[in-house]
């Protein structure tokens, strides 16, 4: 079993607070896609002819591939996936994007979830993020996507944005929750540095928004989310019965995944994999057939930390058993001794065979996981 994830790093315009590599240039368009099938022809074996169970394709916006770029990458894709056995295949979109047309495209091809960077129903969030949609032109394109018999989709938010009040977000949760939509990730925002964002706020023209709130955000997300019957299953993610993203699952479950395209990332149980976060570089390498990951092969720490760091993200936990099978006598201690004073507290229990971080411990999760790391 195995995952696809592949990389499109196409934009129509920058929003201000995205580190992803992405650009605006759509002129190698084509040549990418040339170089994206090439480079599936030059890597699909290293998941060692393990069936393709999820393909994710994100980005960048997807969703600003042509119609007929599309269908030249499935119908590469075609040659080594068994869509009988991929079960879930999804493509990020924007809103915008997503015309009657544009899905009817989709349609066409093995597609059978959706993934929405939504971000906010606040025109005036929007416009401060520099989405190019607006609210209204979000839930139109939901409702298109429904309309064209679209079940399975997924939808980002960001809270915790400068001057953003409780009831704003509240509001947001609402409208989220009147669409009818099986997955809803939310993340906090958050300044990285080289972004616009960032830069606004060394300027003092932005103010972040302060911790006590941005917690009860996230509070009143898991409560109303909950009550409405999606299940938190990661940190960030939320689903309905059975409407768990795969793909992403597969990254918390230590499943085998290859990446292609500028910036993506391959892991197969023991190597990383990173592309180059140039897509130019990227197309120039893979049109002389050359491969141009760097390679980091995970040391026995390496990869207990991110067990850690992938496990104690969702609501299951570690599979102390599984735990045990995999990392050394001396990485296991080191975990249970750092998670005593957080189980003492309430913050991390012991049930069923699963160590995890509980709800009253979900909201300092980044501290308890680096608790338990080890430093080489
Ligand atoms: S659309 Fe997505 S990838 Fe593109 S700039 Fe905005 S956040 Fe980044």
């Amino acid at each position: 079993m195995a995952g696809l994830y592949i990389h499109i790093p196409f934009c129509r315009t920058r929003c201000i607070y995205c580190d992803f590599h992405s650009g605006t240039d759509m002129s190698v368009q084509e040549q990418y896609i040339g170089a994206l099938c090439a480079e599936l022809d030059m890597r699909i074996a290293e998941l060692q002819e393990a069936p393709i169970h999820t393909l994710y394709i994100g980005g960048g916006t997807p969703s600003q591939l042509s119609p007929a770029a599309l269908q030249q990458l499935f119908a590469h894709l075609s040659k080594y996936i068994d869509w009988q056995q991929c079960h879930e295949a999804t493509i990020e979109c924007n809103p915008d994007d997503l015309s009657e047309e544009y899905i009817a495209t989709l349609r066409t091809l093995p597609i059978n979830r959706i993934s929405m960077g939504i971000q906010s129903f606040d025109d005036n969030d929007l416009r401060f993020l520099r989405r190019r949609h607006s609210a209204q032109g979000a839930m139109e394109a939901i409702a298109r996507c429904q309309a064209a018999g679209y079940d399975n989709i997924s939808i980002d938010l960001i809270y915790g944005l400068p001057r953003q009040s409780l009831e704003a977000w509240q509001k947001n949760i609402d409208t989220a929750l009147s669409l009818g939509i099986q997955h809803i990730s939310a993340y906090a925002l958050i300044y990285e540095e080289g972004t616009a964002l960032m830069r606004l706020k060394e300027q003092g023209k932005v103010t972040e928004c302060d911790d006590e709130l941005s917690l009860a955000m996230y509070r009143m997300l898991i409560e109303r989310l909950e009550q409405a019957g999606y299940r938190q299953y990661e940190i960030s993610n939320f689903a309905l019965p059975s409407r768990e993203a795969a793909h992403n699952s597969s990254y918390w479950n230590d499943t085998p995944y290859l990446g292609l395209g500028a910036a993506a990332h391959s892991y197969d149980g023991t190597t990383r994999r990173y592309n180059p976060a140039d897509t130019r570089a990227y197309i120039g390498a893979i049109e002389q057939h050359k491969c141009c990951y760097e390679e980091e092969l995970l040391t026995e720490t390496d990869r207990y930390n991110d067990m850690l760091l992938t496990r104690l993200r969702t609501r299951q936990g570690i599979d102390e058993a599984q735990a045990k099978a995999y990392h050394a006598p001396h990485l296991i201690d080191n975990m249970y001794r750092m998670a005593a004073p957080h189980i003492a507290c309430g913050n991390m229990e012991r049930s069923d065979g699963y160590l995890r971080i509980t709800r009253q411990g979900l909201f300092i999760s980044d501290s308890i996981i680096s608790d338990l790391f080890v430093v080489e």
